[in-house]
């Protein structure tokens, strides 16, 4: 007999879920968007993912100010007031009953006739989803480990921008999945590791300093990684922002990836390269105490 999974919910107590779209509290299934919203003609927007933990959001204030750098970068306007965004994102979290999962939050440069120029005083476009993430999901990777595969590092000179153009890290994460690994990291013309196609890289090496690619244009930097070095500094581990190639994760005794949806997991084998003994090492549970330390709940 198939055992009953009762943390499951069953099709007919399934939630309807609902989106934040323009003004508006939507049934998701019919939320829509126009068909010349920039977003979708050309990738012309920006995004946040922030992680939900016992129904409260994971460094918000970090996520809403790096939200207005893109936006600000980009020369796109806030299409709600700054102090108002903290209202919808609750609002989709109580609608959605979420408690462990994830918000994502879209800004695009709106809807206008197509051309490559846009109009300045643009009407910016909002959307806003949540949905749950199995509680078990990150456990498993946390404890198994995950493996990465590498890719070329095809990105723009403004990788600093969380813009939703991302088919580089699409494609490099669709060859990943492929090859039976779960994230990519990326490889730039002068062979440094950059980052993953969507969380930041470390390595450990055997004289126990932390090292991650400098925070400049050529990655993202992470809100988990800036909130896990605030936590470092608190203890005596060192840190570099060094960039580094595959053979320094030859000579790794252990490697991370940072994100907000898998806080601090442990890399176990990068292309065929196997770190340490193969499985994680014990700095990796240090690592994710040192950032649930550092985390801020809102
Ligand atoms: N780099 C890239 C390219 C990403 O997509 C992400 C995840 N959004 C990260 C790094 C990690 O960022 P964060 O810790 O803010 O989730």
């Amino acid at each position: 007999m198939m055992q009953k999974n009762y943390f499951k919910l069953e099709e007919p107590f399934k939630l309807s879920r609902i989106a934040y779209v323009n003004g508006n509290y939507l049934d998701f299934k019919k939320s829509l968007i126009h068909i010349e919203d920039r977003g979708y003609q050309f990738a012309d927007g920006v995004y946040e993912v922030f992680n939900v933990s016992d129904s409260k959001l994971v460094d918000y204030d970090l996520h809403l100010k790096r939200l207005f750098r893109s936006m600000g970068e980009l020369k796109i306007k806030s299409p709600i007031a700054k102090n108002t965004y903290i209202y919808h994102v609750k609002n989709i979290i109580k609608k959605n009953i979420i408690i462990n999962g994830l918000i994502y939050l879209q800004i695009t440069r709106g809807v206008a006739p197509r051309d490559h120029k846009f109009p300045v005083n643009q009407k910016s476009s909002i959307v806003i989803t949540g949905r749950h993430l199995p509680a078990d999901e990150y456990e498993i990777k946390f404890k198994e480990g995950i493996k990465v595969t590498t890719h070329d590092d095809l990105r723009w000179g403004r990788c600093d921008i969380k813009t939703v153009s991302l088919l580089p890290n699409v494609l490099a994460k669709q060859d990943a999945y492929i090859k039976g690994a779960s994230e990519a990291w990326l490889i730039n013309k002068e062979g440094h590791i950059t980052e993953g196609c969507a969380s930041n890289a470390w390595i450990l090496r055997k004289d126990n300093t932390l090292i991650s690619h400098p925070s400049n244009n050529s990655i993202l930097t992470g809100i988990t990684r800036t909130s896990f070095l605030k936590g470092l500094r608190k203890h005596s581990i060192k840190f570099k922002e060094l960039k580094f190639k595959i053979k320094d994760v030859r000579n790794a005794k252990e490697a991370f990836v940072t994100s907000a949806t898998q806080h601090v997991t442990p890399v176990i084998k990068v292309d065929k390269i196997k770190i340490g003994n193969g499985k994680p090492g014990k700095f990796a549970s240090i690592f994710r105490d040192v950032y649930m330390e550092a985390l801020q709940l809102k």
